[in-house]
């Protein structure tokens, strides 16, 4: 595949702190040589692991966002071991935005992987992570919150994975970063993340949901500005052992599949039955969903199909036909 177009003012190799920008093209009417600059900062000193920090995949997802921002300003050369690479708003355009989608090209940038030099916007700059940056990595974590339609129980997110060494290194480095959940989830479409591709390239990886409603959750900012320095602990790359949340060690739980998901059959406004955090059973009521353009007809009630912790539910009232509204997990 070709070169990547995307350029950058830092030097990977050199040691010491550095704040700089990626170069995206961004071609428009009245530029056609236009670019987008993307902020990253590198802090590296002496021989050891390289992990990538990146948050601001989506733009509506502040707690990594901010985690990010504060390591940025202050972390030190001679507090680190090997090299940190910090993408506090991956997706630039998206995070100036306030949005999920790029508005640039409306892609979702964690569905462009392993992207494409002569794609759009997002495909662009997910190939430049992908071919440059990930093969530095030695590990990788991409800090997501439920964005403005979802709400979600703070997590370290993995993937099951095939190989069983593989899947203890994940689970390990999720226990590291010491959210009151360790999740293994099965994904609506996980394969274009940054998530699966990091997998696909053999580098230890998570990526984490640290609440949602598009809003800066604070005990949630404390857990994920703790995880963050946890897993440079867990890398090698700070000194120190990490340290536990007042919640204990993390609870290691599982979405085993899609029947774990209460969709909307319909469009409609959803009244949830439940909050956040409760413990449901298999057939009892999820909520209903109320059809706005025919008072005539009943709320069509909706079951969980599981029994387990509601880890995620839906934030906004409105929903479309095939948006989940619960998603159910379960002890691993
Ligand atoms: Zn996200």
């Amino acid at each position: 595949m070709a070169a990547s177009p995307v350029s950058t003012d830092v030097d990977f190799s050199k040691p010491g702190r550095q704040v700089g920008r990626l170069r995206v093209p961004r071609s428009r009417d009245d530029s056609g040589w236009g670019t987008e600059l993307i902020p990253i900062v590198v802090v590296a000193n002496g021989e050891g692991p390289t992990i990538l920090l990146t948050a601001g995949n989506h733009g509506d997802e502040y707690e990594g966002q901010v985690t990010l921002l504060d390591l940025a300003r202050t972390l030190q050369p001679g507090d680190v071991t090997g090299r940190v690479i910090l993408l506090p708003a991956m997706h630039y355009p998206a995070c100036a935005a306030g949005k999920r989608l790029s508005p640039i090209d409306g892609k979702d940038f964690n569905r462009c992987f392993p992207g494409d030099p002569f794609g759009t916007f997002g495909q662009v700059l997910a190939h430049y992570v992908d071919s440059v940056l990930l093969p530095m990595c030695d590990f990788q974590m991409d800090l997501h919150s439920g964005g403005t339609g979802m709400d979600i129980l703070p997590s370290a997110c993995g993937h099951a994975l095939d190989d069983p060494e593989m899947m203890r290194r994940t689970l390990d480095m999720a226990d590291a970063f010491g959210a009151p959940i360790t999740m293994v989830l099965v994904e609506v479409n996980a394969g274009p993340t940054l998530l699966a591709q990091a997998e696909r390239r053999g580098i230890v990886a998570l990526s984490s949901e640290l609440g949602g409603g598009g809003r800066l959750n604070p005990e949630n900012l404390v857990i994920t500005q703790r995880g963050a320095r946890n897993v440079l602990r867990h890398a090698g790359v700070l000194t120190g052992t990490p340290q536990v949340g007042p919640y204990g060690p993390s609870r290691r739980m599982t979405i085993p599949d899609l029947a774990h998901y209460v969709f909307a059959p319909h469009d409609g406004i959803w009244e949830a039955a439940d909050p956040l955090g409760a413990m449901v059973a298999k057939g009892a009521p999820a909520g209903r969903l109320h059809l706005t353009e025919d008072p005539d007809r009943h709320a069509i009630p909706l079951n969980y199909a599981a029994d387990g912790l509601l880890w995620c539910a839906r934030f906004a009232g409105r929903v479309r036909a095939g948006d989940p509204v619960a998603v159910i997990a379960r002890d691993l």
